[in-house]
């Protein structure tokens, strides 16, 4: 089975109307990702992936922060009903603001919706990650079994702080919730060795692949990494869709090894590569399909 844990939910349920369409031609050079699709835009591109674990990110601004537009007052609401509308094949992830009043009542809200994780970017956010109201939201996340994925790493947003991402800012998190399973987006990138370092020492902390195929050196640096210290069985397939689907991210991990041709430099196995594709990312987080645990 191939499960991809990493897509943004799609923006509108039936249609994008005229004029609503946001396209950025900067994102990626080989074509532009058009960050506005519908349900069955979703279906059509993510068809390479037989289960995906789909969220929104709890920002005022969607559109401004992460450049994916949603209503604000919708976050979790929009991933409950698509993924109610095809549970053999979806997993709905909540988002929520750690430093709000009432994140507790709203992540209950959201389990009772069938939300089973928790997407958070503590950069898009704006919060500190090891900051107490974040601590006591991770502490019930350990509590009820609640998976975490993070985004890690590089974003191109101005406003969003680096330091929030910073792959060892999780080593500090696992330290302190040793049974809460986390994901750790994008390999962290371009840290991908300290995600390595990070991954390779907590049982429960596991790190996404998505998009890291777009920046070919990266993605071999941090993939070889993981080979080297021996943990990429807690790698696991994400697309970033809209940003690539699954089966782009397929082709491009598979495609790691071409900007060796004609060195000695050692190659990432291609065993490896497809044990990565097919990793069991829902025993790894604790989800079984259909939102039941
Ligand atoms: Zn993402």
């Amino acid at each position: 089975m191939i499960v991809d844990v990493h897509a943004h939910t799609p923006t509108h349920r039936d249609v994008v109307p005229a004029g609503e369409a946001c396209v950025f031609t900067s994102w990626r050079t080989d074509r532009p990702v058009v960050t506005t699709n519908t349900w069955a835009d979703f279906d059509g591109a993510m068809s390479a992936a037989d289960v995906a674990i789909v969220f929104n990110i709890a920002v005022a601004d969607p559109a401004a922060t992460t450049g994916i537009p949603h209503d604000p007052d919708r976050t979790n609401d929009a991933t409950a009903e698509f993924v109610a509308n095809d549970p053999a094949r979806r997993i709905g992830f909540m988002s929520v603001d750690p430093t709000s009043s009432d994140c507790l009542e709203e992540a209950e809200r959201c389990r009772e919706m069938g939300l089973v994780g928790v997407k958070l970017g503590p950069n898009y956010q704006n919060f500190d990650p090891l900051g107490e109201p974040a601590l006591a939201f991770y502490a019930y996340c350990e509590r009820n079994a609640l998976p975490i994925l993070f985004h890690q790493g590089a974003s191109p947003i101005r406003t969003a702080p680096l330091r929030y991402t910073y792959p060892l800012v999780t080593d500090e998190v696992a330290l302190r919730f040793p049974e809460l399973r986390i994901v750790m987006a994008h390999m962290g990138h371009p840290w991908g060795k300290e995600t390595v370092a990070t991954i390779r020492k907590h049982p429960h902390v596991y790190a996404d692949v998505s998009s890291i195929y777009l920046r070919p050196w990266v993605c071999y640096e941090s993939l070889l990494a993981a080979v080297e210290w021996g943990c990429t069985d807690k790698l696991l397939l994400g697309s970033d869709f809209p940003i690539a689907n699954t089966g782009e991210a397929m082709a491009g991990l598979r495609g790691v090894n071409r900007i060796l041709e004609g060195t000695a430099l050692p190659r990432v196995p291609s065993e490896l590569i497809e044990r990565i594709i097919h990793a069991d990312a829902l025993s790894a987080l604790g989800l079984t399909l259909g939102g039941a645990r």
